[in-house]
């Protein structure tokens, strides 16, 4: 198991002007106002394991005794031996700031800035992945983006990846969303062409949207909805 602490994390003012659709000057300054005052309560790490693929069946995987079952992954894995699973977080100190101000619009604001913060922190794990050990590029899974690897998949996740809650500070509530929300879980692998699940998502309007819905790759996972 690995352990990646104090990641650095760049926030991008550009994108926070987009998903807050931010026009007016004064909206810009308060956000780059709470940039400033919350960019000392994000703590970011992340976790890792290297791991092998033990059997590939129809519609799963099976990783150190563990079944991970979806079509997509499943296909995605078909040329992949070496996995790396993972869970980054921005911890709980820029969370509890976030849930204790009283100002509805600074928590919608602070919200969107974890989120890029977090994305920057998972994007520094990706590169160390890639440098570290030679990879080319690099996809990522994550349970409970597509119905076809649902939440509960979090289960064998977490325990693929033994005590996260200790090493990071990362746990699964009752209905396996990850405390602090501000956290991302899933599996990195090594690919020729970048994956990326919202290509097989059909979901309208989504602000964290990477790369277009495809039907026809859709089919090709046989994940048409
Ligand atoms: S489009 Fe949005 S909801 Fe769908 S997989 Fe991408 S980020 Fe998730």
């Amino acid at each position: 198991m690995e352990i990646l602490e104090n990641i650095p994390v760049e926030i991008n003012i550009t994108e926070i002007k987009r998903r807050l659709h931010i026009t007016r000057d004064v909206d810009l300054n308060l956000a780059q106002q709470l940039i400033e005052e919350s960019s000392s309560l994000i703590e970011a790490k992340a976790l890792y394991k290297i791991c092998y693929i033990e059997e590939k069946l129809e519609n799963a995987v099976r990783v150190d005794g563990l079944s991970f079952k979806s079509k997509v992954l499943r296909k995605n894995l078909d040329g992949v031996e070496r996995i790396f699973p993972y869970v980054v977080t921005i911890g709980a100190k820029f969370e509890e700031e976030m849930r204790n101000n009283p100002d509805l619009l600074k928590k919608f604001y602070l919200d969107t800035i974890g989120t890029l913060a977090l994305t920057s922190a998972r994007k520094y794990l990706e590169a160390h992945l890639r440098s570290k050990y030679a990879l080319g590029k690099v996809s990522f899974m994550s349970p409970g983006s597509l119905s076809d690897w649902p939440i509960e998949e979090q289960r064998p996740l977490f325990e693929l990846l033994e005590d996260v809650d200790n090493a990071i500070g990362v746990k699964l509530n009752n209905s396996l969303l990850m405390i602090p929300a501000k956290s991302v879980s899933g599996i990195y692998f090594p690919t020729e062409i970048t994956f990326f699940s919202c290509q097989l998502c059909p979901r309208k309007e989504c602000m964290g949207r990477k790369a277009a819905y495809s039907e026809s790759l859709a089919k090709e996972y046989g994940v048409l909805e």
